[in-house]
C-alpha cells in the first residue's frame, strides 16, 4: 500500500502533522483538508526530476484539479506556471499572482468573447482549432502574436473513457496530419508560432502511452519545422500523470519516467535539428491529489438489504466515484491502520442511488458518529463539487506543520440564493 498513512498517539490520522479527527470536530464535516507540505514535495520531486536531466525544463500546474486561491499561490511559490482551460481560470490565475507570462490558456470551443479576454490578460495562447486560430486573426490585439497549437497525436490514455483526450474520438486539438497546413495558415496570418502541445488523458501511472504521445509529437513537430520553418521555443507534452488511488496501485517511479522522457525528448531534438526548445508539462492530479483528504461523518448504520454507512458527504461534494465509477481509499479517521472485519456499501446524503463512495468495501467496525477519511481527495473534488440537493458546499483548511488555516469557509444556506431573482408579480 503506497498512502503513507501516519497516525498520532492517540493513534488518529494526521494529515500535515494535525489530527484529522480533531480538525473534524473543530471545523465541521464535510471538511477538505489540504496538506501544504505535500503539494510542495509533489512540485519539487517532479520539477526536480526533470530538470535534472533537461535544465531548459517548466511545469504548468494544470489548475482545474483545484483553483482554491491558497492552493494556486503555493504553486506560484514554488515556480510553477499554469494552464489554464477557461476565461476564469485565467482570472484566478492573475489573482493568485501568477504573471500573465506563466500562463498558457489551453481553451476548448471558445467563444469570441474568450479569446479577447484571453488576449487582452497578455496570457500564452495554445490553439484547439482551425476555427480559433481564423477567429483569433480578426483580433487587432492579436497581430503578430505567439501561439501555439494543441495537436491530437492520436494517442489517447487515461485511467477512463472521459479522461482519454487524444486519438480519433477526441473533440481536442487539431489533427495531427494536418499540423503542417496549420502552422503555415498561422505564419501566413501574421502569426508566430512558437510551440506545440498536446495532452492524452489523465491518471496514466505507465510510461509507455505517455511515451508513445511524445514520440508522435515529437515526430510532429520535427515535420512541422522542415516544412513549415518554425523554429520552437517550447514543447508542451501536457499532463496526465497519475497517482495511485488502490492499495493494488505503486507511484510511478518519476526518476524513471522522466529519464526516459528526456531521453527520447533529446533523441528527437537532435533527429529533426529542432535545437534545445523548453520542455513543458502541465501536471493536475500529481501536485494536488494526495495532498488532500476528504472528512466526511458516519450519520447513519443501517442494515438494510445490505449494510449501509451513511455518511454527510456525497457527490456534491466528490463527484469522482459516481462519474468515473472512481475508486477513493477509505479509512475511519480514529483506526486508520485497523485491520478489516467486514465489507460495507459507503453511500452519500444525496437522494440519488448512484451516490455511493464504495460497495462492498472491506473495512473496520465502524460506528455512528465516526469520522471516515476519503483519501486523495486533492484534484477533481472540490473543483467539481456543487450545491446539489441544496446543499452548500464544504469549508476547505489547510494545514501546516500541525497550524491550520480555513482557506475556504463553509457556505450557510443564505448562499444557495446567491443570484437568484424572484419576479415580483410571484411574490403577492
Ligand atoms: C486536465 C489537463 C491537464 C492535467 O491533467 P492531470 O491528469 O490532472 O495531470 C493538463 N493539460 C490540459 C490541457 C488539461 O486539460
Amino acid at each position: 500500500m503506497d498512502f503513507d498513512l501516519k497516525t498520532n498517539e492517540k493513534g488518529n490520522l494526521k494529515i500535515g502533522e494535525a489530527d484529522a479527527v480533531d480538525l473534524a470536530e473543530r471545523f465541521g464535516t464535510p471538511l477538505y483538508v489540504i496538506d501544504e507540505n505535500r503539494i510542495r514535495d509533489n512540485y519539487k520531486r517532479l520539477y526536480n526530476a526533470f530538470k535534472d536531466y533537461y535544465p531548459n525544463f517548466k511545469m504548468f500546474y494544470a489548475c482545474k484539479a483545484n483553483t482554491n486561491l491558497a492552493v494556486m499561490k503555493i504553486l506560484e511559490n514554488e515556480g510553477s506556471g499554469i494552464d489554464a482551460v477557461s476565461p476564469g481560470e485565467i482570472y484566478t490565475s492573475l489573482l493568485a499572482g501568477f504573471e500573465p507570462e506563466r500562463i498558457l490558456y489551453t481553451g476548448n470551443n471558445v467563444t469570441d468573447e474568450e479569446l479577447k479576454f484571453a488576449v487582452e490578460s497578455g496570457v500564452r495562447l495554445n490553439l484547439d482549432s482551425i476555427s480559433q486560430l481564423k477567429r483569433l486573426s480578426k483580433i487587432p490585439e492579436a497581430k503578430g502574436m505567439e501561439i501555439s497549437f494543441r495537436v491530437n497525436p492520436m494517442v489517447g490514455a487515461g485511467h477512463h473513457d472521459h479522461c482519454i483526450t487524444g486519438g480519433p474520438l477526441s473533440k481536442f486539438g487539431i489533427k495531427e496530419e494536418e499540423a503542417v497546413e496549420v502552422y503555415k495558415m498561422a505564419i501566413e496570418l501574421g502569426f508566430k508560432p512558437v510551440g506545440i502541445h498536446s495532452h492524452i488523458g489523465s491518471g496514466i501511472l505507465d510510461p509507455e502511452p505517455f511515451m508513445l504521445a511524445v514520440r508522435t509529437l515529437m515526430d510532429t513537430a520535427g515535420k512541422v519545422h522542415k516544412e513549415a520553418g518554425v523554429e520552437f521555443d517550447f514543447i508542451d507534452f501536457g499532463g496526465g500523470i497519475g497517482i495511485p488511488y488502490t492499495p493494488e496501485e505503486s507511484k510511478l517511479d518519476i526518476n524513471d519516467f522522466a529519464e526516459k522522457i528526456v531521453d527520447l525528448y533529446k533523441a528527437k531534438l537532435e533527429e529533426y535539428d529542432l535545437g534545445t526548445p523548453t520542455m513543458c508539462i502541465e501536471p493536475g492530479r500529481y501536485l494536488v491529489g494526495d495532498a488532500s483528504v476528504l472528512l466526511t461523518k458516519v450519520n447513519t448504520i443501517k442494515q438494510s438489504y445490505r449494510k449501509f454507512a451513511g455518511v454527510d458527504a456525497g457527490f456534491n461534494t466528490l463527484l469522482r466515484p459516481t462519474m468515473y465509477g472512481s475508486y477513493h481509499h477509505i479509512v475511519s479517521a480514529s483506526t486508520p491502520l485497523a485491520e478489516s472485519t467486514q465489507t460495507i456499501d459507503i453511500a452519500g446524503d444525496v437522494c440519488e442511488s448512484g451516490d455511493l463512495f464504495a460497495r462492498e468495501r472491506p473495512m473496520p467496525e465502524i460506528e455512528e458518529g465516526d469520522i471516515l477519511a476519503i483519501l486523495n481527495a486533492g484534484a477533481y473534488a472540490f473543483s467539481m463539487a456543487s450545491q446539489y440537493n441544496s446543499r452548500p458546499k464544504p469549508a476547505e483548511v489547510l494545514v501546516n506543520n500541525g497550524e491550520t488555516d480555513v482557506i475556504r469557509e463553509r457556505e450557510t444556506f443564505a448562499d444557495l440564493f446567491n443570484k437568484q431573482n424572484v419576479p415580483v408579480r410571484l411574490l403577492k
